[in-house]
């Protein structure tokens, strides 16, 4: 059986300060939701109070629909992993393993078999009577991975996991847990700051920021539609552009000018007053260098950095209204650009996204 898990309405406060600011989400069954969001936001909290180290002070917490605020964390039926693992220095591989159905005290054969299995998946069967300062710190976190799903919970909570690692060691265990998550289906709620990590594992990613949820979207939607400026600057690179409303026609139709060029807002479910500001993003990898005969927006300027990062070059150019752009170019080999030159950006209209201030 999975787990779908709904927060209706949380809020929490630790004595004064109000860290979790009416949140409301639903998760549902096999779900890979990503929290993601800069320190201080109210990710752990949300996660612990998931897990039941925390009481929200106020709304509810429903698993398939039922309350669980006043169920023990043991009985939540819950695997952790979290960033300082602590795996038991006085137990080999097999008995850290074995922790969480002896004190369930499942039968004996019942344990091993279920240890085997899942030593397997993990990688480390030929592991189980080394203790863990006998593995290296990759193995370390997959013998404590193995404990978190050993007694088949319903939902696995990831607080940082990976944050100890290095890089690489990062990036296969990421693959890792993901290629686990997809055999298992297991409902999964991970908490990061690493913005790469939420759009490699998630199914979901959650944006929060000062204990509210900004946005909870599918990792394309989050990249390609933010819903904010904090969610455009927060994942990935973006030209952020504040763009005064220049004319509204008698069908309330706005138009907006993006350094000059002026073009319908994006978004004309919103009604406008002139001299309004929106917000549009446009990522960099959305501008390409063109020539005079592409029909799309069009903006000079004058490459003033170019910084080469192996498949493609992060240009900075300034427009002739003094602003600068952020661009991205694939790299060929008859690509040849340098500072000073004069290009000609173009952007389609289709790329350029609204978003909330
Ligand atoms: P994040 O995981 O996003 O970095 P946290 O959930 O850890 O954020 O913290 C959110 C806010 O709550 C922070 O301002 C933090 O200082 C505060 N906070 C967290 N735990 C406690 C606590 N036990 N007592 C008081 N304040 C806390």
């Amino acid at each position: 059986m999975g787990a779908n898990i709904r927060l209706q309405h949380i809020n929490k406060n630790y004595k004064q300060t109000h860290v979790i600011k009416d949140v409301s989400i639903d998760i549902s069954d096999g779900e890979f939701l990503t929290i993601l969001g800069p320190s201080g936001a109210g990710k752990t909290t949300l996660l612990k109070m998931i897990a039941g180290f925390e009481d929200p002070t106020d709304g509810r917490i429903l698993v398939n629909g039922n309350d669980v605020s006043q169920t023990p964390i043991h009985k939540r039926n819950i695997g952790m992993l979290f960033q300082n693992y602590a795996l038991f220095p006085h137990m080999n591989v097999y008995k850290n393993v074995d922790y969480p159905l002896s004190v369930r005290q499942m039968p004996k054969n019942e344990r091993k078999e279920k240890i085997g299995a899942i030593l397997k998946r993990v990688r480390l069967s030929e592991y189980a009577s080394r203790y863990p300062r006998e593995l290296s710190g990759g193995q370390q976190q997959r013998v404590a991975l193995a404990r978190a799903l050993v007694f088949d919970p319903i939902i696995l909570l990831l607080d940082e996991p990976m944050a100890a690692l290095d890089k690489q060691l990062r990036k296969q265990m990421q693959l890792e847990i993901k290629e686990i998550h997809r055999e298992l289906g297991i409902t999964t709620i991970s908490v990061t700051h690493d913005q790469e990590e939420a759009l490699t594992m998630a199914t979901k990613v959650c944006i929060m920021k000062d204990g509210q949820i900004e946005q909870v979207a599918s990792p394309v939607e989050i990249y390609e539609k933010p819903a904010s400026v904090f969610c455009a600057k927060f994942i990935g690179e973006a030209n952020v552009i504040p763009c005064p409303v220049v004319s509204i026609d008698a069908q309330g139709a706005a138009k907006i000018s993006i350094h000059g060029l002026v073009v319908p807002a994006p978004d004309q479910s919103e009604s406008y007053s002139e001299n309004d500001i929106v917000n549009v993003v446009i990522r960099p990898e959305k501008i390409n260098l063109v020539e005079e005969s592409f029909s799309g927006l069009k903006f000079r300027g004058v490459i003033e950095q170019s910084v080469y990062i192996g498949d493609s070059l992060k240009l900075k150019v300034r427009l002739q209204n003094g602003h600068h752009m952020k661009v991205k170019v694939f790299t060929t080999s008859s690509l040849s650009l340098n500072v000073g030159d004069e290009v000609l950006l173009g952007v389609l209209e289709e790329d350029i996204v609204q978003v909330k201030p």
